[in-house]
Formats: structure tokens, sequence, C-alpha cells
């Protein structure tokens, strides 16, 4: 098999697995596992699991 060089666009390993996202998480990514599923950033990962950032103090 032949390795092609850098010309080509890196590989889709697999999508993001928020479905409001599903972005494109394409080799060489820095991407958020949780369990199974793989996420392209850590917003995506903790949104999907329930997660959500607030303001301390606001109600
Ligand atoms: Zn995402």
């Amino acid at each position: 098999m032949n390795k092609t060089p850098s010309l080509s666009p890196p590989e889709v390993m697999d999508f993001c697995a928020n479905p409001e996202c599903a972005a494109e998480i394409v080799e060489g990514q820095l991407a958020v596992r949780y369990g199974q599923h793989l996420y392209c950033k850590m917003g995506c990962a903790a949104k999907s699991i329930g997660i959500t950032t607030v303001s301390a103090g606001e109600e």
C-alpha cells in the first residue's frame, strides 16, 4: 500500500457524537473521548452528558 505524502487532507476518523455538532474529527486532532463516544471538543462532550457551565451565584 502506498503512503501518499502529506498533500492529501487529513483522514476523517470519526464524527462528533454531539448530534447538534457532528463535526468531522480528523486524524491527529485533539478530541474528547467519553465511553464509546468521541467529541470534537470538551464543550460538545459536556453538553451531551448534561454538564453546563453557569455563573456561580446567578439564578
Ligand atoms: Zn462537536
